[in-house]
């Protein structure tokens, strides 16, 4: 259970835990860290790592030395626009400083040309964006617009087909600038619980916590490990105790994209179910995530999601969740506990919630209504998407509502005793 060696609390957890939080994205991570590199310009000139900016253009409005006013204020035309191995070229007839921004959900990179007309790029009849076809391995396609005319601005989405790091750099040849990608690299902490001299819970017929939470923290690592896009850091791989302490440093240190702690619960032999903590608003959607997933395998009684504050998941700084798989003191959650084949589908649902949140595999977290997207283009036939050109902000994972949460204790629920065979999956 989480609550022993954590912070003395006996598991129970008053929080109601309704909180329709519209944090920050978990998502998407650091998404984008976009250098400016060979950038001499004046007005900064991106704004990479911004997973939820609303797509306008910003900083966008002072020309490279461009003194138009009123009116257009182009001064500048789009002159190149094309795909170069696995580079995006862009060139501009003035000097202009591209202003960068990205959305999530599906991720996106925006590149804003002030001062910019589309020039012979512009499409006669056509007001509205125009699409390009690639053939890229991170890019689906290119979209670009007059995104406003005044002051002049052309827009450039690149619809990715996952989330990647990317930089935008001035090339040799003046007004030129190059877009390229590198494989993002996310960093995820796997916390087995307890270990050695703290064993965590007693199981119902003797058999330690420690023992259950290392083997399917184990069996994570190596799923893990088989996608190049994730370094997996563990707070431990045998039977040893790192303080609560080194398992938030240890996470915080990397700077880790996720943070997941695996424990057992114990209480009355007649509850039974899995569990899914989190303390801080940016967590909720891991935790839903999280729990989805495993709750989906375990066939075990759903015992919501659910804040509390413990240390590991209190004070590690990116999204983070401690999970109790089931019941150590419950004989039927206990039996499954320890067998092999549990552990197995519980270690692939948590990896397969990790790589969710992170956005791998080009699942997204969260998925429009096909309605109401439909309605958004054709209001908004200038400019991309609505998400692209209003303020309406796209990175939404933590609206998904929390269900509310009774304590650790006893629900109603938890008379449901009558579960039997595991779902055949
Ligand atoms: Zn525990």
């Amino acid at each position: 259970n989480g609550s022993t060696g954590t912070n003395g609390s006996t598991g129970t957890n008053g929080s109601a835990g309704t909180n329709g939080s519209t944090g920050t994205n978990g998502s998407a991570g650091s998404s984008g860290t976009a250098g400016s590199t060979g950038n001499t310009g004046s007005n900064g000139a991106n704004s990479g790592g911004s997973t939820s900016s609303d797509g306008k253009p910003s900083g966008g409005t002072s020309s490279g030395g461009g003194t138009s006013q009123g009116g257009t204020s182009a001064t500048s035309a789009l002159t190149k626009l094309e795909v170069s191995g696995d580079e995006i070229i862009i060139r501009t007839s003035a000097d202009v400083v591209p202003v960068t921004s990205t959305l999530s959900s599906p991720f996106r990179i925006v590149i804003d040309l002030p001062n910019s007309t589309l020039g012979a790029y512009a499409k006669p009849g056509v007001t509205g964006q125009i699409e390009m076809q690639v053939q890229h391995p991170k890019i689906e396609k290119i979209r670009y617009s007059q995104y406003s005319d005044n002051p002049s601005t052309v827009r450039i989405v690149l619809d990715m087909k996952q989330n990647s790091d990317y930089q935008l750099t001035e090339t040799k040849a003046t007004k030129q600038w190059a877009v390229s990608f590198q494989d993002k690299k996310y960093t995820v902490v796997v916390d087995a619980g307890h270990g050695d001299s703290d064993p965590g819970a007693m199981s119902i017929t003797s058999r330690k916590e420690k023992d259950f939470t290392l083997p399917v923290a184990n069996k994570v690592y190596k799923l893990l490990q088989m996608e190049p896009s994730i370094k997996t850091l563990m707070t431990r791989t045998g039977d040893t105790y790192p303080t609560l302490q080194d398992r938030v440093d240890l996470a915080n240190g990397a700077k880790a994209d996720l943070f997941i702690s695996i424990h057992g619960n114990s209480f009355k032999p007649t509850i039974s179910g899995t569990e899914t903590y989190y303390s801080r608003s940016d967590s909720i959607s891991f935790a839903n995530l999280v729990h989805k997933k495993v709750t989906e395998v375990t066939g075990l009684p759903d015992r919501d999601v659910r804040k509390s504050d413990f240390k590991v998941i209190r004070e590690t700084t990116m999204p983070a969740v401690l999970l109790e798989v089931g019941y150590l003191s419950n004989a039927i959650d206990e039996a499954l506990m320890y067998t092999e084949t549990f552990q197995d589908r519980v270690a692939a649902a948590i990896a397969a919630a990790i790589k969710e949140q992170l956005n791998i595999s080009g699942m997204p977290v969260e998925v429009k209504s096909a309605s109401s997207q439909t309605t958004q283009q054709k209001e908004s036939s200038k400019v991309m998407t609505a998400s692209e050109s209003s303020a309406a902000k796209t990175t939404v994972p933590d609206s998904t509502p929390v269900k509310s949460t009774g304590t650790a204790a006893d629900t109603t629920k938890d008379s449901a005793q009558g579960k039997t065979a595991l779902p055949v999956k």
